[in-house]
């Protein structure tokens, strides 16, 4: 008889979610989350560190290192991650690598991020807790030249030389994870350049997803024509015999799309409103499983209402809760009531643990922040959820 336990799953179990918490780290976390759910000190915070740390103050690394760095990164370099991947597979949970490198353009710096991603592969294949790594083709060519490949405008000799150097750091990286058996998924970025960005991955899942799925390409829900580009993404494996990785996003630009598109020419392709985008969102997902044999998808969301519902869904079909094609995934440091009682019920989830030195990842500590600020007056989820763990806990002592 099919296990039908999910609707048993209680996402607002906080013992559950943070039980690798000690009563201080607890304490701390609620602190750092009070502090970001001020919309004004997020706002300074987002101006002023960039240009605190270029002026290279005293006190300024170590402060931001051990709150807010330590919350959402695993660390300055792949060493220092380990303390946290065997962290997290103390509680059953799996961890994506996540190497931040955001928009590099010297050579020499695009050629050291290929190194470092071929090391998070080398690492994760001897590591069976680090089953994917994540990369951003961003971090490997420069942006004007993703931008002009998917406009009209013929390339120069020099960038047409710059695309062939992209194709060949792109192709180590998808190969080397080929030879050892490590996924590899590419990030989704902004419109602009994301007609690139799919054309070189839907390549690479060609060539390297024959009998596994080793690449995996994101789709961005909150845009009117990704469900449809899930589901030719998915007839064109099916027509060319490779499978397809699929990680399932809303999408992180909504604001930049909205307020830029024109300025490339292009219509803005987001969903008007948040309904149609989770409408958008689970359909996909419900694609997805019901074509679970030859689509391994990548549920990489914080709503609740989705998780519960891909769960549902594994369920309802019969489907085994950990097949190697159905993943949930969360970022470090956020819905630790998602991850974990999703690990604990048995389904396959898996943090994504970003690392890298400091000043290159304050980009995504910034949209963390941002993320964790209050709406209206309310608590930030986060913020309610540490509260009413430490409640819970109070009420044991006294
Ligand atoms: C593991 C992981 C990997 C990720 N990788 C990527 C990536 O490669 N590329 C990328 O772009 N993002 C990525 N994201 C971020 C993601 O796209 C979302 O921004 C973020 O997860 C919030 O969406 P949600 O599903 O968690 O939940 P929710 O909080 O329910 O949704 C918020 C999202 O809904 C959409 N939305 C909000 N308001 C509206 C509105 N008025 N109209 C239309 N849509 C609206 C926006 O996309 C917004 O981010 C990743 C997230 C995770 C967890």
């Amino acid at each position: 008889m099919a296990d039908t336990s999910v609707t048993k799953i209680d996402f607002d179990n906080t013992e559950i979610a943070f039980s690798y918490k000690s009563d201080k780290e607890l304490k701390r976390t609620h602190q750092l989350f009070s502090i970001m759910n001020s919309g004004w000190l997020v706002e300074l915070g987002s101006l002023l560190t960039p240009l605190v740390l270029k002026l290279r103050l005293p006190l300024v690394k170590p402060l931001i290192k051990a709150t807010i760095f330590k919350q959402f990164v695993g660390g300055e370099n792949l060493l220092d991650t380990q303390n946290v991947i065997s962290l997290l597979r103390r509680y059953n949970t799996l961890t994506i690598l996540d190497y931040g490198a955001e928009a590099k353009s010297e050579e020499s710096e695009l050629d050291a991020v290929v190194e470092e991603f071929i090391s998070a592969i080398e690492m994760a294949a001897s590591n069976e807790s680090v089953p994917i790594i994540s990369t951003k083709i961003t971090g490997l060519a420069d942006n004007d030249l993703l931008i002009k490949m998917q406009s009209d405008k013929e390339l120069t000799a020099t960038e047409q030389s710059d695309k062939e150097k992209l194709l060949v750091r792109l192709d180590k990286i998808c190969k080397r994870a080929y030879e050892l058996g490590v996924g590899v998924m590419i990030d989704a970025e902004e419109s602009w350049m994301q007609i690139t960005i799919d054309a070189l991955v839907d390549d690479m899942m060609e060539k390297y997803n024959k009998d596994k799925v080793i690449v995996y390409n994101t789709f961005q829900l909150y845009r009117k024509d990704k469900y449809d580009f899930l589901v030719q993404s998915h007839q064109r494996a099916q027509q060319r015999n490779y499978l397809l990785g699929a990680k399932l996003v809303r999408g992180a630009y909504m604001d930049k799309e909205r307020n830029e598109a024109g300025h490339y020419g292009l219509p803005v392709v987001i969903n008007e409103t948040k309904t149609l985008t989770d409408r958008e969102y689970n359909k996909a997902l419900e694609y997805c499983t019901d074509n679970y044999l030859d689509i391994s998808v990548v549920c990489a969301s914080h709503n609740t209402e989705s998780t519960r519902l891909f769960a549902q869904m594994i369920i309802d079909r019969g489907i085994a809760k950990n097949h190697p094609h159905l993943n949930f995934s969360q970022l470090y440091g956020m819905s630790d009531n998602l991850t974990f009682n999703l690990a604990k019920a048995g389904f396959n989830v898996a943090k994504y643990v970003p690392y890298g030195p400091l000043t290159d990842v304050v980009p995504y500590l910034i949209r963390r922040a941002q993320e964790n600020k209050a709406v209206a007056s309310d608590m930030s989820r986060e913020l309610s959820y540490i509260s009413k763990e430490i409640k819970r806990r109070r009420s044991l002592d006294a």
